[in-house]
């Protein structure tokens, strides 16, 4: 068989611990048999990221911002006990926020659907995906803690000295305080994002926050969001029989609960922090759910949603059996190759994106799976198998599809 050839790079982004290990199987095992891969390659192994002084995370986002697609393995975001362990000069900041700052983009997070896992909630039949927005908030907060009695204040300072001054509250005793930010330019953004996956994706959106009590926050966003629809989207939406729409998010809760999914629920960014775990675990498992960040410019970078899951590498490292499950790395390959193949014209990549998430879900439904999965499934035929064995079952799959 002739392998299928690429015309640009991915920019490829390696990551840290058993998602580092499983990355190389799947290229080997998956990738390279079929495809005349070709990748731009970026180390973000936390050792390198710790030599390079964290540059290397920087360049990997400006190749993604040269290239347009990229895909990432799980990082380690360094905390206390990393510093030790990895004997790092600073405590480096999550790759991935790094990423986002510099791409300014939505990250979109869906479940990947297969017989035998089933949501635990009953009727959710088909998946639904969150959008996160990926700027601001609580994630650029700055934090007081007020030692005690006191006046907080919010103080906003224009560049021809004139002020803007709201007080916060009037303080008795000790207490604590927060300031938080957003920009029109990435709120904006967000919304431009949205619109453009649902209409990509053929899938309603909705919209959600808490304009009713955050009246000047929050309204921001459902203005922001309303006027972009109004003037640039509702024709195309119409067009294609999709909705918008906005609710507060209490409501959503309840709504997305009573439905049965096929829609991308948009979220700011704590929201949406909370809400992709919350939908992951309830559809069966993070290590089933696909993740893309895309800017504004129409970058995108595919990855896992789960992280290096350390506690597997560990058992690795002592010569134990894993069973790691591959699937979210493996849809965030796909999904790479899948756009590569989109934006350059070429079929075969686009074919052999579908035929390999294909082999998964198939391999799943006849029973193969790993560990995760295996305590979860309602299938009576179902095999644990382990990280290589798992890799293997699915190449067996793909191996049929491709004939
Ligand atoms: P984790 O890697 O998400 O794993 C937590 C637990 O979830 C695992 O111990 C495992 O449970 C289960 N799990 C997650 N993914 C799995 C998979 N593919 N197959 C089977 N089981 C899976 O979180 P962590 O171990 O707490 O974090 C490790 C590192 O990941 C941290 O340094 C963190 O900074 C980083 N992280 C990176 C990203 C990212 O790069 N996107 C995201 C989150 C976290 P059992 O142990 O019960 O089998
Ligand atoms: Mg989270």
């Amino acid at each position: 068989m002739e392998k299928i050839q690429m015309t640009t790079p991915l920019v490829e982004m390696d990551g840290d611990e058993m998602t580092r290990i499983v990355w190389k199987m799947i290229k080997d095992e998956l990738l390279l048999p079929f495809i005349d891969l070709k990748t731009e390659y970026y180390d973000l192994g936390l050792e390198y990221r710790n030599e390079t002084n964290d540059q290397v995370t920087f360049d990997s986002a400006e190749a993604t911002k040269k290239y347009g697609v990229a895909v990432k393995c799980a990082t380690i975001t360094p905390n206390a006990a990393r510093m030790d362990e990895y004997d790092l000069k600073e405590m480096w900041k999550s790759p991935n926020g790094t990423i986002r700052a510099i791409l300014d983009g939505t990250v979109f997070r869906a479940p990947i659907v297969v017989k035998g896992i089933e949501p635990y909630v009953g009727n959710w039949k088909k998946p639904i995906t969150i959008a996160r927005h990926a700027y601001g908030d609580v994630y650029k907060g700055v934090e007081m803690k007020v030692p005690g009695k006191g006046k907080a204040e919010l103080v906003f300072t224009a560049e021809d000295g004139t002020e803007m001054r709201e007080t916060i509250h009037d303080f008795d005793g000790e207490g604590i305080v927060q300031g938080m930010h957003n920009l029109n330019d990435s709120i904006t953004s967000f919304a431009k994002s949205c619109f453009n996956y649902a209409l990509e994706t053929k899938q309603d959106l909705w919209f959600s926050t808490k304009d009713t009590i955050s009246k000047k926050y929050d309204h921001t966003f459902k203005d922001i969001f309303q006027d972009i629809y109004d003037a640039e989207y509702a024709d195309k939406f119409e067009a294609a029989g999709i909705e918008y729409f906005y609710t507060l998010i209490d409501d959503a809760v309840a709504r997305v609960v009573r439905s049965d999914g096929g829609y991308i629920w948009a979220c700011k960014n704590y929201d949406g922090d909370v809400m992709s775990d919350m939908i992951a675990t309830a559809f069966g498992s993070l290590s089933m759910m696909t993740s893309v960040l895309v800017s504004p410019e129409g970058n995108y970078e595919y990855e896992a949603a789960h992280g290096t899951v350390q506690r597997h590498y560990y058992k690795y490292l002592n010569g134990e059996e894993t069973s790691t499950n591959p699937i979210a790395t493996i849809f965030a390959w796909s999904g790479a190759l899948r756009k590569r193949g989109d934006l350059d014209g070429i079929e075969d990549l686009k074919v052999f994106a579908d035929k390999l998430e294909e082999a998964c879900i198939k391999t799943i439904e006849k029973g193969e799976m790993t560990g995760d999965l295996y305590l979860i499934s309602t299938l009576e035929n179902k095999k644990k198998l382990n990280t290589e064995e798992f890799i293997k079952a699915i190449r067996n799959t793909l191996d049929e599809l491709m004939q």
